[in-house]
């Protein structure tokens, strides 16, 4: 039997897809290499396809025994969300829709779906539990809100087995250097500021200093993409194993600032760059940390690079091989 992983040629996908390959799955990755990279598709197979057309989905059901489904494929720039989100409804909603509809005709009823801690938007107090209420600020939040909806509603109605999987800031890259972070364009903090200390971008701008946190800027709960890919594998071993269906956040329950993961770049590059104090951007939440008590109680997950420092090691690594 094999895992379909829908986006697997993207950040996290990517990551995941050989973490299950060296864990003895078999893979499909299924993506329309819009922001995905071929080239992070280095373990399974590979189907080039659109989730927009059921009729691509149904063919690889048809041609592989797919046991469960991972979704990661989704635009996930919230600003692009803000002033375009017909494209986010359509492409985080109605493709996920599209997807799930084949799932049922096949008989295949097991999926992994990655959410966002920006589901909860701006939170009234850190940790944040699953618990705590789901006010999305953002059309991107809002369109991952609504396929936790779709998939309780798919579970209740159909029987349905699903881990929705909320990340935090996912960060760094394989720590063996196969695969790593490529976006383009690149909005996420630390590869823009591992840009500057290399010199392609002038300097890195911190999006306001008026927060009311340690020294001004922004925290966030920066997890690594290996860990998240960790609790991938675990999940799907829970949902094998008749595990109700659950929402986790994964988060390394550390927050940092801006300003912490300027000097932690500084500290690992041994370079210095030029820091612009700039304006607050708008839709960023003052500080997100997450608790992932509950993905290590019912999981047994358990982050193994949780230090800003490392994190930063493996995407400066991957950044210093590949130029991104
Ligand atoms: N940020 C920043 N300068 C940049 C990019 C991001 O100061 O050039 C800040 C941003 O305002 C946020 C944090 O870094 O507080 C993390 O942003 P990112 O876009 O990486 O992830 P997000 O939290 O928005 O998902």
């Amino acid at each position: 039997m094999a895992v379909l992983i829908c986006g697997g040629a993207g950040y996290i996908g990517s990551h995941v897809n050989k973490m299950l390959n060296r864990k003895g799955h078999e893979t499909v990755v299924f993506d329309n290499l819009v922001y995905g990279h071929r080239e992070a598709v280095k373990w399974g197979s590979f189907v080039e396809g659109d989730l927009k057309n059921p009729e691509e989905i149904k063919t690889v059901f048809e041609t592989y025994p797919i046991d469960a489904v991972m979704h990661f494929a989704a635009y996930a720039y919230v600003g692009e969300s803000v002033t375009d989100p017909e494209k986010y409804y359509f492409n985080n909603v109605v493709n996920a829709l599209n997807l799930l509809q084949v799932m049922r005709k096949y008989g295949c009823d097991k999926i992994i779906f990655s959410s966002t801690c920006a589901t909860y938007g701006e939170p009234e107090q850190v940790p944040i539990t699953e618990d705590m209420p789901q006010n999305p600020i953002n059309p991107y939040g809002a369109s991952k809100l609504m396929v936790e909806r779709i998939l309780k509603d798919y579970s209740q109605a159909y029987g349905f087995d699903y881990a929705i999987l909320r990340y935090f800031n996912a960060a760094g890259a394989d720590p063996e250097g196969e695969i790593g972070e490529n976006h383009d364009p690149e909005t996420h903090l630390i590869p823009l500021v591992l840009d500057a200390a290399s010199g392609r971008r002038s300097d890195i701008k911190v999006f306001g200093t008026d927060y009311p946190t340690r020294d001004g800027s922004c925290v966030r709960d920066y997890i690594h993409v290996a860990d998240l890919a960790d609790a991938h594998i675990l999940a799907l071993k829970y949902l094998q194993n008749n595990g109700m269906s659950e929402c986790f956040n994964l988060g390394n329950e550390r927050g940092t600032s801006v300003l912490e993961v300027i000097k932690a770049v500084r500290k690992v590059t041994g370079k210095d760059f030029k820091v612009t104090l700039a304006e607050r951007r708008p839709g960023d939440p003052v500080t997100l940390v997450g608790s992932s008590d509950k993905a290590k109680a019912m999981l047994g997950w358990r982050p193994n690079y949780v230090d800003i420092e490392t994190i930063v090691e493996h995407a400066w690594k991957w950044h210093e091989k590949t130029g991104w």
